[in-house]
């Protein structure tokens, strides 16, 4: 293990509170006055539009101390059964609310853990969401499931409904850290989870890992790497850790004692960076991880890299619909949230109403800055000036972010030549810092946002 250390002036920017820019302008400028224009957007969907669509389910079987997901545990399935009939509508309702379209192209369950529902609800759901959004051939269908909890029932279930990737919260393998974090799940039960996917011809693995996390450290971090580098998962993404307990509280039962200071935590990131790239992994953007033959490794090397909610994904489509509680959409207007609460959410969507509670309408600087900051986000390197030119927006936009870049110049965080920003291989984690540098609307937010690394 080679890993580099954090110099004093990377420290301190790497100490600053940050978005993970998984959309500009992110969720926290989302307004609930907006709400009502958000929902007209549905309707003005064109026929050329190939969708993307969300499913939250906010439901898990377990509740991991270092979660930091809108999501609660289900004790009796007779929620879970009354929220799947009230999202079965919300199918529907959204469904006959859009205007034309090209079909579904991209179906995405995430949580929570969609493996909190019964197999044969899942299946259904899968099956009157491609009726209602009409599902194109060739269609991704991907599910984020908690490996802990998976019964070969529901890895069955994936499999019939044409479930083609899912992402499994494999987090560390290190049994000590496990315990500090209240999610135990042995190696074998992940490698058993794995073969049983491919096994029902799930083609698309995914895998998260953790730094960052009690009882963490560099060797521990490298040898989970190491393990999960070993079942050849497709892509791996690897998260830092945000202790917020003041917002999630059961981090409460994380200790801060147990938890490694900027430096540590930067040198465990490098200990996975190790482990994957040795592996053979492609590195994609801040923090993802794909085999050369994957498609986001080939989207990262032809450009075609995209970053929204779910991070780094090669799907372009224009128009993500939002389901279920809390779930975030995006139109060519702007975005929209649905109600977090589960009782808020399903009273809007049993008046026949559409559980909108927030949006954002964007403007051609919003949609100027989003593009800047996702190909710095995507390609570490953007032409500004090519950009704005693209999108209409004026020359001011131009000369306000090169101005703004440097500082960054002199740390060694990004070069700049004529109107392009390159962000170097050593700052890569750090990319944070340089398209934060793109954000007008971050000092309104900034302490809300967990530390860059
Ligand atoms: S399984 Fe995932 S969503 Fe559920 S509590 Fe654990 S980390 Fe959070």
């Amino acid at each position: 293990m080679n890993a580099s250390a954090l110099s004093p002036v990377h420290r301190a920017y790497a100490e600053r509170n940050l978005p993970r820019y998984t959309s500009y302008p992110t969720a926290l400028a989302f307004d609930t006055a907006q709400a009502e224009a958000g929902a007209a957007w549905f309707g003005r969907t064109r026929a050329e539009d190939k969708l993307s669509v969300y499913v939250h389910v906010p439901f898990c079987r377990r509740l991991c101390w270092y979660c930091g997901c809108h999501t609660t545990v289900a004790h009796d399935h007779q929620r879970v059964d009354a929220f799947v009939e009230v999202l079965s509508r919300e199918v529907d309702l959204v469904a006959a609310r859009l205007g034309e379209h090209d079909g579904l192209a991209h179906l995405h369950f995430g949580g929570g853990s969609p493996n909190a529902l019964r197999p044969a609800q899942f299946s259904a759901l899968v099956e009157r969401i491609k009726g209602a959004f009409r599902v194109r051939p060739g269609a991704e269908i991907a599910a984020e499931l908690d490996p802990g909890l998976l019964s070969k029932a529901f890895i069955d279930a994936a499999g019939e409904a044409g479930v083609t990737r899912v992402s499994l919260g494999v987090q560390t393998f290190d049994p000590a850290v496990q315990a500090l974090v209240n999610r135990i799940q042995p190696h074998d039960q992940v490698a058993r989870a794995v073969e049983q996917l491919r096994d029902v011809g799930v083609g698309g693995l995914n895998f998260d890992l953790m730094y960052g996390l009690p009882g963490q450290t560099p060797e521990n971090v490298h040898a989970s790497a190491r393990l999960a580098a070993l079942m050849r998962p497709d892509r791996i993404a690897v998260f830092g850790y945000a202790h917020v307990p003041w917002m999630k509280k059961h981090q409460v039962m994380i200790r801060q004692a147990d938890l490694a200071d900027t430096d540590g935590r930067w040198a465990q990131a490098e200990a996975a960076d190790a482990a994957l790239v040795e592996a053979g992994y492609m590195r994609i953007g801040l923090d993802h991880y794909a085999l050369p033959s994957d498609s986001l490794s080939l989207a990262a090397a032809e450009g075609r890299l995209r970053r929204n909610f779910q991070g780094y994904t090669d799907d372009p489509a224009p128009v993500l619909v939002p389901i279920g509680p809390s779930s975030i959409g995006q139109f060519r207007e702007g975005f929209v949230q649905n109600h977090a609460p589960t009782d808020q959410w399903a009273a809007k969507v049993n008046q026949g109403a559409l559980p909108l509670n927030k949006a954002l309408a964007i403007d051609a600087e919003d949609r100027t800055r989003a593009a800047l900051i996702e190909r710095l986000m995507c390609d570490m390197v953007v032409d500004v000036a090519a950009v704005c030119r693209d999108l209409g927006t004026t020359d001011q936009i131009v000369a306000e972010s090169l101005a703004a870049t440097d500082d960054l110049i002199a740390a060694g965080l990004c070069s700049r030549e004529g109107t392009v920003i390159r962000i170097p291989e050593p700052a890569r984690r750090l990319m944070r810092v340089v398209a934060a540098r793109f954000d007008n609307r971050l000092p309104q937010t900034a302490t809300r946002h967990a530390k860059a690394v």
